[in-house]
Order: C-alpha cells, then structure tokens, then sequence
C-alpha cells in the first residue's frame, strides 16, 4: 500500500497558497459598501464614517482677528528707521469688537482672538513694543501684516471640508464644531456577529478562577475579537461558543448570516475531521479563497454565506489577531465605503535577526523603538509560536515579512505595521 501524500499545515511552501496581495485583491473586489445612512449628533459620531461631502457654510475665522497679544497698527505707521511714538486710543477684546478706527499714528491694544480693527492690518506684539501711558512705542523692525489671522484661514465658505468616506475622529469633529454643524449624516453601524467554535472550548462565565478538566481550555478568542471590534460605528453580535458539531455549526452560522453584515468564526477551519466550519462553509457559502501563502494565518476562509461577508479564521490566539488586522478590518472598512482601508505601514531598521524561509509572507510580533540616528527600529517579541498571546501583549507592532525574504539580519530593512489605535 502506499501513502498518497496531501498538502498538509505543516508543509513549509505548498503551490496552492494564495499570496496575501491576491487575497487582498480578491477580497476588495468582493465587498460592497453599504451605503445606508442615517444622522447622529455631532456627540455620537467618533468613530463612525462619513456618507456625503461636508462644505462649509461659513469662513473659519469669520472675521480676520489677532493672533498674539499686542498693539493692533497700520502698516502706514511703521517707521522706515528708528523708532515712533503711536498714540493709544482703545482697546479691542476677544469676544469685544473695538469699533474705533485707527489712523495712521495711532494703535490699539489687542488681545489674541480679537477683531482687527478698522484700518488696522498689522499686529506689533506685546514684547516688542513699549507702553507708556496712553501712547506705545515701536520700532523699525515690526514687519507689516504680521500676526494676524485672515478671514477664512482654516476654512474658506463653501469649501469641502470633510469628503464622503472620511472616519470621524477628534479633530474632524472639532472642525465641524467650528463651522456650527451640530449633525452629521454617516453610514449606518456595521453589524458584526462572531462566534468560537471547538469542543475543548469552556466560557469564562461561571468558570473564571476553576481548574480546567484535562484538556480543556478558555475561550480566549470570543474576549479578543470582541475588544477588536468594540467600536462606535459597530453593532457586536456575540454568538458565543459553538462544539464540533456539523448541525449546530449549521444552524449558527445560518443565524449569524442573518442578523449581520459581517460573520467572524474561530477555529474549525482547517481540513480535519473536526473541522466543521468548513464543511459548513463550503456546504452553504461562497468561498472566495481559503489557504493563504501567509503565516501566521494559513487556513483563512473568505466569503459570503447568504449575504454576508464571513470570514473563519483559525483557531490559533495568534493568528486570530494577525488575521483580523490583516483582513477583516479592511473589510469592515470596505463595508463603511471608508477612504482608507489598508493597516498603516512604515519601513524600521531590524534590530535582531529573524528566521524566515522564503514562499509566505510572515507576521511577527515587534516592538518599535529609536536608534541613536533617529530612526526608527524594530526588535522582534522572540519566540513566534502561534500560540503565544503574550507575544501580541508584549508587542507594539507587526513585522511584515514579504514572502520572497529570506532571514532577516541585523540592521536589515522591514516593513512594520503599528498598533497604536488598533489595540488599545
Ligand atoms: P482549530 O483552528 O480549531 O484547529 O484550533 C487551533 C488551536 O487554537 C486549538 O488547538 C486551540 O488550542 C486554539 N483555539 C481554538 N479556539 C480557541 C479559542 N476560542 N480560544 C483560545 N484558543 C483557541
Ligand atoms: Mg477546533
């Protein structure tokens, strides 16, 4: 009898992976944005994603004002040399418009925020001019126009100030405070529904602090998804833990379909005989790709079941975080039509040396620092095993791995993708 040898996990290259980029392609041609809007208070919407263009309905700032605290001034009034005596008429506020004009010879005291005065163009700031009674002295120096802010400076009427696709953060929610908009139309919360899947799996409820049977291990993975996509602009849908069984995988994965845009498994993905997500996926769903040239992260089903995007993911802590970064992410970014999708990469300068073998693109665990030049560098967590949380703990960013590299030396140019913002 002989053995006929199958692709298996384990096999460092196999032909029949798909490249990450293909995947990538593939999966960005496959999503549709979901272009139902509603709108929210201004309050409510961190986080969430503009459905149309902003233009503003006014000048920011409205009127031209001071920038500093000083003497508000004529350009005419500046001496061609030495200095002059200007004659103090009046004082102008934020918030208190001074409605003196002021001639040539002659300033009034400003404060920062204040509308420029009538004929005043220049402001001489406090340090450098001297008060003396109701008159102020200047010199040469004071160049024209300084200091003062025109009117539309941030923001000119009519402008588009924020385009269709952009994700609400501080300060695009500042600048619409600043343009008196109090309401904002976005894309509706993108459902997402997840859930575990394996019979050595025990829930945290009720068991916290308890001695695991032989075997058995906490569901880790249903607490990192859910801190994942904990987010303003998402509706969770926990489905909780499902065991190694072809009907209830069935059944939960048709009701998850159901009530979500987006379905996210753990687990039972790979090709084994307890691998029911699988089986149900490829019984009920569309498979767009399946076993990436990517580790970790190998097994990775993509598609549609009914018409929701789903994406099982492997089991593996890991690989769970890697592939969520990588993929779903994105796709929930798709989902919301946002500008930017891809995950922020930057080049760094390796300080240790990494293994790698040639054929898939690898993600390792990194922490960023400086070199004494300035630049930045990444050292690598240490030990890769897929099944080291900690390592992600530990880590501040991924180290991209193009497939082609071989190992990395020291001093070696990588790819790094920080987490700031993305974990917590
Ligand atoms: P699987 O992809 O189902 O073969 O799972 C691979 C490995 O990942 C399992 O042997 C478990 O050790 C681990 N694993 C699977 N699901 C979880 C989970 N929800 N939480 C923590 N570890 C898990
Ligand atoms: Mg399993």
């Amino acid at each position: 009898m002989t053995i006929e040898k199958q692709p298996s996990c384990d096999d460092p290259i196999e032909p029949a992976l798909l490249p990450v980029s293909d995947a990538r392609r593939r999966m960005a041609s496959s999503i549709s944005p979901i272009n139902d809007a509603e709108t929210v208070h201004l309050s409510d919407a961190l986080a969430r994603v503009l459905a149309k263009d902003i233009h503003s309905p006014r000048a920011v700032p409205p009127q031209s004002n001071s920038a500093m605290d000083g003497y508000a001034i004529s350009r005419d009034s500046i001496p061609s040399s030495g200095e002059t005596t200007l004659q103090l008429i009046g004082t102008a506020w934020a918030g208190k418009p001074c409605d003196q004009t002021v001639e040539q010879g002659q300033a009034i005291r400003i404060f920062t925020g204040a509308i420029m005065p009538t004929g005043a163009d220049t402001v001489v700031i406090q340090e450098h001019a001297m008060q003396v009674d109701a008159t102020v002295r200047i010199d040469a120096d004071v160049q024209a126009g300084k200091n003062v802010r025109p009117v539309g400076e941030d923001v000119q009427l009519g402008e588009c100030v924020l385009r269709a696709g952009t994700t609400m953060g501080a300060a695009e929610i500042g600048v619409l405070a600043s343009l008196g908009i109090d309401t904002v139309d976005v894309i509706r919360k993108i459902r997402v529904a997840f859930f575990s899947t394996g019979d050595e799996l025990r829930t945290l409820d009720g068991h916290a602090g308890t001695e695991l049977p032989l075997g058995m291990l906490f569901d880790s993975n249903r607490y990192t998804l859910k801190a994942l996509l904990t987010s303003p602009a998402i509706e969770i849908i926990d489905l909780g833990v499902v065991p190694d069984d072809a009907d209830k995988t069935r059944a939960a994965l048709s009701d998850a379909a159901k009530q979500a845009d987006l379905v996210v498994t753990s687990g039972g993905i790979s090709a084994g005989d307890a691998d029911f997500v699988a089986q149900v996926f490829q019984e009920q769903g569309q498979v767009s790709f399946w076993k990436l040239a990517m580790r970790p992260g190998r097994p990775l089903a993509f598609g549609h079941v009914n018409d929701a995007v789903f994406f099982g993911l492997p089991g593996n802590p890991v690989a769970v975080v890697v592939t969520y970064l990588q993929f779903v992410k994105p796709a929930i970014k798709q989902l919301q039509g946002a500008i930017r999708v891809e995950p922020v990469t930057l080049s760094a300068i390796s300080s240790s040396a990494m293994r790698k073998t040639p054929g898939r693109m690898e993600f390792q665990r990194g922490m960023l620092s400086h070199n004494d030049h300035g630049q930045l560098t990444v050292a690598s967590t240490g030990k890769q095993g897929a099944g080291r949380l900690t390592s992600v703990a530990q880590a501040d960013c991924l180290i991209v791995l193009e497939p082609e590299q071989g190992k990395v030396e020291v001093g070696d140019a990588v790819k790094v993708q920080p987490f700031f913002g993305l974990l917590g």
